[in-house]
């Protein structure tokens, strides 16, 4: 490991796993954790729950698409639901600079309690802290939450479901995110007219365990993009994947702000995306059944799981070439939730 944390530690890809694996794991060890899934599975007497928490320090606060405090709830709905889970209470937590608005605040807090009532989650407990100017950037948030995993969805986070022929399914476009934040940054001012995917997805992701309660593996696809829950899939279950680049959604904006900053799609943030891996027989049903959401719209098969390359994902790309699709191993937009 290096001898400093650099900004690449909160990249979520290659240095972030150095980063978990080496100081985290070392120290925390133990069976939940160690699992590495987007909630920790905790047995109790009768049931399953799904636990995990986040922090957030998104540059700006406020977005096109929503704030810090929409992504605060919508971030850890999202980890609990792509377990199988139905996400129940949250805990929240505001380090907040000396000096901040309260009518800023207030907004934050609002569109928290809305997304908390659309996703049908309860903010049951909390903590604020005030630190002196200029020790933190405005305010930063900290949200924990729990979720009740059905038995019947208990293996979903492992990817042990997960089996040759089965089919990659996205619920829309990838990188918007990350271009909205970019476009919202003072430094960086153009014209754009993206707008964050910051959406809760736990009704979606319902809808369809509902119509396929065979679902193999779910992940939100965030920090690090496409490209590194892929990867993650890959490595977690030892198989081969395959994706085709143009089967995945990308809106058109965002490929030409990408082609502008010379970004891939596939390795930016976003914070409405899940990757679902579904039995071939269901994928089409599955997608349809996505559609029909206001946020699975543009739901696509973009790939498959293969025989071939073990661990590693292949990407076909739009030209009919072939080439390795690797985990991203610096960090592209710091700050970016
Ligand atoms: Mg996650």
């Amino acid at each position: 490991m290096t001898t400093y944390i650099s900004l690449n530690h909160g990249s979520g890809g290659r240095a972030s796993q150095q980063l978990i694996s080496k100081m985290f794991l070392k120290y925390f060890n133990n069976e939940y954790l160690n699992q590495l899934t987007d909630s920790a599975i905790i047995e109790s007497e009768k049931s399953h729950f799904a636990f995990t928490t986040d922090g957030y320090v998104v540059e700006p606060i406020f977005f096109p698409g929503g704030n810090i405090g929409k992504l605060a709830v919508c971030g850890t709905v999202n980890d609990l639901a792509v377990t199988g889970a139905i996400p129940k209470f949250l805990s929240t937590s505001f380090i907040i600079e000396e000096g901040f608005s309260m009518d800023d605040l207030e907004k934050i807090v609002a569109t928290m309690s809305h997304e908390a009532r659309q996703t049908g989650v309860s903010i049951v407990t909390g903590d604020t802290k005030v630190v002196p100017k200029g020790k933190c950037d405005k305010i930063f948030i900290s949200t924990a939450g729990i979720g009740i995993l059905p038995e019947t969805y208990r293996w979903i986070a492992s990817g042990r479901k997960v089996k040759i022929g089965d089919k990659l399914i996205i619920n829309g476009t990838v990188g918007d995110h990350s271009i909205a934040i970019l476009s919202a940054r003072e430094s960086l001012q153009f014209e754009s007219s993206i707008i964050s995917d910051c959406a809760p997805l736990n009704h979606l992701i319902q809808q369809a365990l509902d119509i396929c309660p065979d679902i193999a593996f779910m992940r939100d696809v965030t920090r690090g993009g496409l490209a590194t829950v892929v990867n993650e899939l890959a490595e977690m279950t030892g198989l081969g994947i395959m994706l085709h680049e143009n089967s995945i959604p990308v809106n058109e904006n965002t490929m030409g702000i990408c082609e502008l900053f010379g970004f891939d799609p596939l390795y930016l943030a976003n914070e409405g995306k899940v990757l679902m891996v579904v039995p071939s027989e269901k994928a089409t049903e599955v997608v349809n059944c996505l559609k029909k959401n206001e946020y699975g719209k543009q739901a696509a098969i973009i790939g498959e799981v293969v025989e071939q390359h073990p661990s590693k994902v292949v990407l076909e790309t739009i030209t009919g070439g072939k080439r390795l699709l690797e985990m991203p191993t610096g960090v592209l937009l710091p700050r970016i939730c």
